[in-house]
């Protein structure tokens, strides 16, 4: 695609990374047909072909973005199946998050919908805050419905529908800063803090570091990590993000520099994505760009690190049917498509693998509140295609999808790790109960 930047444009990074990217795109539009909001609403705007056009437009013209450009930017799901389908090699990713960080600074938004994204910026990255909102939700959540008649508080009804209905819990193991390898040492690494994951579902890390741990391998969870800014990048507020990932760099350089470590581990894959792209929102800060280009390196999904190791033989009875839903920052954003699957199959577990498993959740970091309509139609559109294939269980490596689809079905939602940990001698996962006999 031509473009037409001036010099003084080009200077800056951020556009001539963009500029790099639009040249790549050949107008094709074969990712019109796996793109779910295109799917969705037929709209050449709601396509990557449509959007590409439209940033491209707002960026070679220094243009303010326009209600109708904020629009299309904001329904864009960040799913990336636009990435993994074109043949140019267009790296969507990166244009995508130069226009969110152009429409927040550019777009003066609504009142209620600058308002839900600064409370979800300030609350979903911290465990207390979020902790005490899970309460809140809890009593309020019986009045979604009204909240969902006032025009405006649509998101609001949202975030109460998706509230869990059990009050937020805390692993024994929070604060724990080592846990030893059992036997001996075959490998050191850090896991994520993370922010929401621990809160919503804190078995996840705990059946990771007791599988981990079983395997020989040491875990830290050094001091100064956390968030790991993903939800605030994809809502364009990019000196959060970048606060974040500067704060998770440094606290694993002083373990890479101490004692070393062989990778760092995440078993949320949205954050998992944005972590292995440090190295490329870091790039110009000249204190950070060599370090997060070092983290981004040792990142690695907890599926792809145990895909290397030796898991022992399963120890509960073979068959059990588990459709495996593919986070899309796994499949498009990571390219991890085969490991989970493969780990679940030697486990024991029947996998099945649901139609459309290309498309999105809806789930999408805050996208299923901040977009709550088209969300719920890809939900459903979700939900129907993995109870065709009859499951008694399904596995997903990021707890946004789990929230997500776990919304829509009686079907328990576990992450694959937590499947894992118990076929390899770990506690059963308290939603699994009914599979006792076939265990
Ligand atoms: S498939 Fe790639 S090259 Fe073709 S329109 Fe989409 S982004 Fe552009
Ligand atoms: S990231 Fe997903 S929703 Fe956005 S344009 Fe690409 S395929 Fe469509």
């Amino acid at each position: 695609m031509q473009t037409n930047f001036s010099l003084a444009q080009l200077a800056d990074p951020q556009t001539a990374r963009s500029e790099q990217v639009l040249r790549a795109c050949v107008h094709c539009g074969f990712c019109t047909a796996t793109c779910p909001t295109y799917v969705l609403l037929g709209d050449e705007l709601d396509s990557p072909r449509g959007r590409i056009y439209l940033i491209k437009g707002m960026l070679e013209n220094d243009r303010p973005a326009t209600q109708e450009v904020a629009k299309h930017i904001d329904r864009c799901l960040s799913c990336l199946s636009c990435m993994t389908t074109c043949p140019s090699g267009v790296h969507y990713m990166h244009l995508i998050d130069h226009a969110r960080d152009h429409v927040e600074a550019t777009y003066d938004r609504p009142l209620m919908d600058r308002l839900t994204r600064a409370l979800l910026a300030r609350v979903l990255p911290s465990r207390t805050l979020f902790r005490l909102a899970i309460g809140g939700a809890m009593v309020a959540k019986p009045f979604a419905g009204l909240f969902a008649s006032i025009p405006g508080l649509a998101p609001v009804a949202a975030m109460l529908r998706l509230a869990p209905a059990r009050p937020a819990t805390r692993s024994a193991d929070e604060g724990v800063r080592r846990f030893a390898a059992q036997g001996t040492r075959r490998a050191r690494v850090a896991l994520l803090d993370g922010c929401a994951q621990p809160v919503l579902r804190p078995e996840i890390d705990a059946a990771a570091i007791r599988l981990l741990t079983r395997l020989g391998v040491e875990i830290v969870r050094p001091v100064g990590g956390g968030c790991c800014g993903s939800l605030t990048h994809h809502m364009g507020k990019e000196e959060l993000a970048l606060a974040n990932a500067r704060a998770n760099v440094d606290a694993w350089m002083r373990e890479i520099e101490g004692e070393g470590l062989d990778a760092i581990l995440v078993t949320t894959s949205g954050c998992g994505t944005t972590i292995k792209d440090y190295g490329h929102m870091l790039r110009t800060d000249p204190a950070y760009a060599e370090r997060a280009a070092k983290v981004s390196a040792l990142a690695k999904d907890v599926s792809e690190f145990l895909a290397a190791q030796e898991l022992p033989a399963p120890v509960i009875a073979p068959g059990i049917r588990v459709a495996y839903h593919s986070a899309c920052s796994l499949q498009h954003g990571q390219r991890v498509r085969t490991a989970p699957k493969a780990l679940l199959a030697s486990a024991g577990f029947t996998v099945l693998e649901p139609a459309e498993g290309h498309l999105c959740c809806g789930s999408a970091g805050t996208y299923n509140i901040l977009q709550p309509e088209i969300a719920g139609r890809l939900r459903a559109r979700k939900v129907a295609n993995i109870e065709r294939t009859d499951p008694q269980v399904i596995a997903a490596g990021n707890i946004g999808c789990m929230t997500q689809i776990g919304g829509g079905t009686r079907v328990p939602v576990v992450h694959t790790v937590e499947l894992l940990d118990w076929a390899t001698g770990g506690p059963m996962p308290a939603e699994l109960a009914g599979l006792r006999a076939a265990a």
